[in-house]
């Protein structure tokens, strides 16, 4: 038997210290939810001394703070979400991860966190899951999500970059995002509230972007709605994004999504589909749109197809948008036929049943 922590120099980029004993019996792989069962390990990684220092596998545990810990009051903190996937002969993959940690250190750019090495942090990821590889959900639908995290770690009330800073990455099994076929989510505008502004942090992954979300979300649900589609906050016109996903239309058997403006967050989906759209030869336009111009392409009967995209449910199909109390309703309870051959490729390219021609996938 492995001894509790037995330490164990594993290379010399990255120092192993595993767990005793896992918890991996008491966990349902096939059913495992979403978010709240966590991996035997976690990667951590601390800021001191103007470096980042040797990154470490640890046993995953509870972390000890100071309440004067910096981020707890100020919000400077980055994360990231991607997922590992088993594929039938067993191998795990990773689906761009390096492209999520691009983003990873873009966010810490704007957010003034010194940015880590990339590449050494993908191969101390890689190596995290090679560890804890059982974790890796082998039914066809579920993965192991991955959420790496920085965060201010000085013990300081004053309003300014920190000296300290921790890295964790903890995984966690996770279920399909649709069970039993997909659900069409149903999306309000609202005039009271908005996401993001340009000038803002809209356009990376910083917790301040997502908690002033909840109550508004919150509204919308208590009014029936799914989700919010975000407009834009100045003339209040321009789509953004669906709740936490990018958004696209099919119009004419062409495809539309908002351009990149700096206040919405550029999805690796979003840039999967624009790269398979474009392999397609379907016309592909990154604009501004305005929410009026989807309602008279409506009117027209020009508007095909709805669909959200991100890296928990892949392609997430829109059943109506609500804006000003008019709607518009697809009139499809499923998913189209382009989100469907965009879910099959991308989730084929992930569970290795086709080829992965983009080199998205990383081996561990
Ligand atoms: N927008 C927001 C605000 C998000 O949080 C996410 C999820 N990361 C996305 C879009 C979709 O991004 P991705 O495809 O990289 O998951």
């Amino acid at each position: 038997a492995i001894p509790q922590t037995a330490k164990q120099q594993d290379s010399s980029f990255l120092q192993v210290e595993r767990k005793g004993e896992s918890r991996i019996h008491s966990v349902d792989l096939d059913n495992p939810g979403f978010g709240d069962v966590f991996s035997d390990h976690m990667l951590s990684m601390e800021y001191r001394d103007g470096q980042w220092q040797q990154p470490k596998v640890v046993p995953f545990g509870d972390l000890s703070l100071s309440p004067a810990t910096a981020t707890l009051h100020y919000g400077q903190t980055v994360f990231e979400g991607m997922k590992a996937f088993k594929s039938e002969d067993g191998d795990v993959n990773i689906f761009r991860l390096q492209d999520h940690l691009n983003r990873f250190n873009n966010s810490c750019a704007r957010m003034c966190i010194p940015q880590p090495d990339a590449n050494l942090l993908g191969k101390a990821i890689k190596k995290l899951i090679a560890i804890d590889r059982d974790w890796v959900p082998e039914k066809y639908g579920n993965a192991l999500y991955i959420r790496p995290i920085v965060f201010a770690a000085d013990a300081c009330l004053g309003v300014k970059p920190a000296q300290t800073y921790r890295l964790i990455v903890l995984t966690s099994p996770v279920g399909a995002y649709y069970e039993e076929g997909f659900d069409p989510v149903n999306l309000t505008t609202t005039e009271d509230y908005i996401r993001a502004v340009k000038g803002g942090s809209g356009f990376v992954k910083t917790a301040c972007n997502y908690g002033p979300t909840l109550l508004p979300a919150k509204k919308a649900k208590e009014n029936g709605f799914t989700q919010i589609i975000w407009l834009d906050a100045h003339e209040h016109k321009y789509i953004e994004e669906v709740g936490t996903m990018n958004i696209f239309f099919k119009i004419n058997g062409e495809l539309y999504t908002p351009s990149l403006n700096g206040s919405i967050l550029g999805g690796i989906t979003r840039d999967s589909v624009i790269q398979l759209a474009d392999k397609w030869d379907t016309p592909i336009h990154q604009r501004p749109l305005t929410i009026d111009e989807i309602f008279e392409e409506d009117d027209k009967g020009n508007l095909e197809e709805i669909f959200g995209t991100g890296t928990a449910a892949v392609i997430s199909p829109v059943g109506s948008i609500n804006h000003k109390g008019q709607t518009i309703v697809t009139d499809r309870e499923q998913i189209g036929p382009f989100a469907q051959r965009l879910y099959d490729t991308i989730t084929g390219i992930q569970y290795s049943t086709l080829e992965d021609t983009y080199q998205w996938m990383s081996s561990i």
